[in-house]
């Protein structure tokens, strides 16, 4: 099969492979779709402790079963699924209660340290199968739109760790595809006032112009801040999630929050530079919630399906670059110049072909 291999940091090459094999308690899928994410883009320029080389990486998968294995029950050859890269080992308490997002014995996982979507097969491990990270698609919903699950499960995760609810102020720091998603979904969860603040203001123009936020901010700092507190009746949001990996704006968030209000660093700092200044008098007297957000559940993929599926997030905002899988150099470097809110790539299409989706919308 053909495959985007990423032999070292900024070094890959799409190249014929053998086609991975079926493994017992997994199945074959043909890859249709599989949407670049951001850290797809931090493995190819920085590494990543979590992945190794060489690899396929690419874990924002749709395709079709075309072959399972006799152990494996609930799947069946012609089937639409996506696959995203759960790692839990399904045994330790974290992953028997539900929560095995943060497995303290993390396995393999899709894209990362197994095999990932940029090829035309992929074979998912067996704890991705098992933990329910591989889910059928909705009918109404393409493999491109399917692709976009991935991403909105992250979302659902790091809004449920915020409790983002009906009623709420919910203030989202960074215009990145991820901000994007948390506009949309926290209008879906019944926040009553979005508000989006971005550092440049090309990528908040574009998210302001598609999901249109309660209001939309550029800058940070104390400028950020007084706007904000301006916004929100001097009280600040009721829920701050910090989707930009930046140290100023985890440490304004606790200025921007209300008392009794939820901070969620669902963007994760450098690995080399993670430490951020908090002025955590704020914490103790606003008696507010500070979480992490990393990866998603089975349950959280199969709900971003299904908020896809009735449009409540709606896919096709989202998709604004098409890439062949001879492109794969090309599409990351339209991510990273920031052009693309999500670019996806297609491991058996022409570019004729391609062109022609972009058409039909
Ligand atoms: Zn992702
Ligand atoms: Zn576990």
């Amino acid at each position: 099969m053909k495959a985007a291999v990423v032999e070292k940091i900024r070094a890959a090459k799409v190249t014929e492979v053998p086609d991975p094999v079926v493994i017992p308690a997994s199945l074959k899928i043909k890859v249709e779709a599989c949407a670049v994410c951001g850290s797809d883009l931090r493995i190819f320029t920085k590494g990543d402790p979590r992945a190794t080389f060489p690899r396929i990486i690419g874990h924002e998968i749709a395709g079709t079963v075309v072959e399972t294995s006799p152990e494996l029950a609930g799947y069946r050859v012609g089937e639409r699924v996506t696959v995203a890269p759960g790692h839990g080992c399904g045994k330790c308490k974290y992953c028997r209660n539900g929560m095995g997002n943060v497995c303290i014995h993390p396995r393999p996982s899709v894209g990362y340290a197994s095999s990932g979507g940029f090829a035309q097969y992929i074979v998912p491990p067996v704890n991705v199968v098992a933990n329910g990270f591989v889910n059928p698609i909705p009918d109404n919903l393409t493999f491109e739109q399917a692709s976009m699950a991935e991403l909105l499960a992250c979302c659902i995760n790091g809004q449920e760790r915020a409790q983002v609810g009906e009623g709420d102020t919910v203030l989202i720091i960074g215009a990145g595809p991820a901000g994007c998603m948390h506009i949309q979904l926290a209008r879906a969860r019944g926040a009553s006032k979005v508000l989006v603040a971005n550092r440049s203001p090309r990528r908040l123009r574009m998210a302001a112009e598609r999901f249109h936020p309660d209001a939309a901010f550029c800058g940070e700092g104390d400028a950020l801040v007084q706007k904000v507190l301006a916004e929100t009746d001097g009280l600040g949001a009721d829920v701050v999630i910090v989707a930009a990996p930046s140290h100023e704006a985890q440490e304004n968030a606790l200025r921007m929050v209300a008392p009794r209000g939820r901070v969620n660093l669902f963007g994760g700092l450098p690995k080399d530079n993670c430490i951020s200044h908090l002025e955590t008098n704020i914490i103790h007297y606003k008696e507010c919630m500070l979480t992490g957000a990393s990866s998603s559940l089975g349950r959280q993929n199969r709900e971003a399906l299904r908020l896809l599926s009735e449009n409540k997030v709606e896919p096709m905002k989202y998709i604004t670059h098409r890439f062949t899988l001879d492109e794969f150099g090309d599409a990351f470097a339209a991510v990273e110049r920031h052009d693309t809110i999500k670019a996806v790539v297609f491991p058996w299409k022409t570019k004729r072909e391609i062109l022609e989706i972009g058409k039909s919308e």
